[in-house]
């Protein structure tokens, strides 16, 4: 494989399951043990095409058809802006 990370150039992956959190417009979805090629120098994340596909398909579904999802989590949300320094 001559595959490069575009961010460090570095040629050398590893295969990883990661926690993939997918965002369109506020609404969020988070999906665990993904497969993905990691950069093993800077641990960019890689994922296939069919991956991502399969993922934006069951957002779809979550926040367009109301599909039933086994867990969610609650997120807090700050506007850094109000943050206080202690
Ligand atoms: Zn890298």
């Amino acid at each position: 494989m001559s595959k490069i990370c575009h961010f460090c150039g570095n040629k050398n992956f590893k295969t990883n399951n990661v926690q993939y959190i997918c965002k369109h417009d506020n609404k969020f979805l988070i999906v665990n043990d993904v497969p993905c090629l990691q950069c093993e120098y800077c641990g960019e994340q890689y994922f296939k095409a069919d991956v991502l596909k399969k993922i934006e398909k069951e957002f779809y579904e979550i926040h367009s058809f109301g599909k039933i999802i086994k867990t969610e989590v609650t997120v807090p949300v700050e506007q850094f802006m109000e943050l206080q320094v202690a």
